[in-house]
């Protein structure tokens, strides 16, 4: 297969607001003294909570490959992470892939008779911080930026009440969000779409953890999007605090999608 040559990226920033409380397990080695049974995920820095670029990222592939009908194919389960993903079995499949193309797939392990094949990933997810105003008001709580509710889990087996501590960043929280989307060719632009449709479904779905107990519904909002061509970035201007949005007002994923064509305009390359 070719190597791609990039022609763009398009970056993408905004707010992901928590409509209520969000649990993203953090690491349980650390439990200190009194410590909750199920912490966040916190900035080893700032100590203060996040979403990982790869939990946003995970839940955003497996609802665009729901919503696409594509059935996991892959096992790529470790003990800590388990998770089955879809993944092209032939070139051919691939060329119709909306996940793959998006996400990117690994070299194959080719079947007789068929060379290996893999597809780089167009989509980049950055671990989104709190906002600094956000922080500073959640400063004050018991935790540093977070909330304990008490869970009471029931054991399957024995019917036991197991109560568990669960921490969580309390509802209204707001989190810097950004991605970078690799365009390599003309029809990369319209698979962005899938980007934004992917972003809808997460706003109906939950992020992180005890979805089914309410937890984790966010939105995004307050979305700017961007376009840095090859040029631009052989040139040095890449710096988007100096761009015009190439999105202009609309800045939810849905309104986004709805005026998709305007926008794709924006962009030199392709049909304009
Ligand atoms: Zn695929």
């Amino acid at each position: 297969m070719e190597t791609p040559r990039l022609l763009g990226k398009i970056i993408i920033k905004g707010i992901i607001e928590a409509k209520t409380g969000l649990h993203i397990g953090g690491s349980q080695v650390k439990l200190e003294i009194g410590g909750v049974d199920l912490p966040v995920v916190r900035d080893s820095l700032s100590n203060r909570p996040y979403i990982p670029g790869s939990s946003l990222k995970g839940k955003m592939r497996s609802l665009l490959e729901k919503a696409k009908g594509k059935t996991p194919t892959e096992n790529l389960a470790t003990e800590e992470h388990p998770i089955r993903i879809h993944l092209c079995k032939s070139p051919e499949e691939l060329q119709k892939c909306e996940v793959c193309k998006i996400f990117g797939m690994p070299s194959s392990s080719p079947e007789k008779g068929q060379k290996a094949f893999n597809e780089p990933t167009r989509l980049i997810v950055r671990d989104a911080p709190l906002t600094d105003e956000i922080a500073v008001e959640l400063e004050g709580l018991e935790l540093p930026y977070s909330e304990v509710k008490w869970e009471n889990a029931i054991d399957r087996i024995t019917s036991a009440a197991n109560p568990r501590q669960v921490e969580r960043v309390p509802a209204g929280a707001e989190f810097e969000f950004e991605l970078v989307y690799n365009v390599f060719e003309e029809a990369d632009l319209e698979l962005l779409k899938h980007v934004c449709e992917a972003l809808s479904l997460v706003e109906h779905d939950y992020l992180g953890g005890h979805g089914s107990r309410g937890y984790g519904q966010v939105v995004f909002k307050d979305i700017k999007m961007w376009w840095n061509s090859r040029e631009d970035y052989e040139s040095g201007n890449i710096d988007v605090a100096e761009k015009s949005p190439i999105n202009e007002d609309y800045n939810t994923p849905s309104a986004i999608l709805k005026n998709f064509d305007g926008i794709r305009e924006k962009i030199g390359i392709g049909g304009a």
